[in-house]
């Protein structure tokens, strides 16, 4: 199992390496604003461990995706996000992936389209 890539900016922002508005950190998960936010509320909620993408999850895997999922509810809570929110993993060039550690993007504080583009 690959705790740490040293070429993966993600990585770099768990281990402090490479600065980030922090808005949780844990033992296992941590979540920080996107530098490019494209909602009032843009925050990015993500494994320490390094896993690529959600296409590289294992059965092995619930216990952290359940902790993802209990960190997205309390930065929702906390951001008041009380009208609704969306959380969205690209998976792939094709989804627009960018960052090839695993991320929830949880987006909110004003309308959203369906479907996204
Ligand atoms: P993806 O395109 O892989 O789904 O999402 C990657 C996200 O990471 C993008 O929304 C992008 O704005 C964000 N991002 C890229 N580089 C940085 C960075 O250095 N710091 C932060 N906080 N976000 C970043
Ligand atoms: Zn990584």
């Amino acid at each position: 199992m690959t705790e740490h890539d040293s070429d993966c900016l993600f990585c770099g922002i768990v281990s402090g390496e490479i600065p980030a508005d922090m808005v949780h950190e844990d033992d296992e998960v941590v979540a920080f604003r996107d530098i490019a936010p494209r909602a009032p509320t843009h925050v990015l909620v993500i494994p320490r461990r390094h896993i690529a993408d959600a296409q590289a999850l294992t059965h092995a895997d619930a216990a952290v995706l359940a902790r993802l999922f209990g960190v997205v509810r309390k930065v929702a809570d906390e951001a008041g996000l009380d009208r609704g929110y969306r959380v969205v993993t690209n998976v792939g060039p094709e989804s627009g992936q960018t960052v090839f550690h695993l991320h929830f993007h949880l987006l909110g504080g004003r309308p959203m389209a369906w479907p996204p583009g």
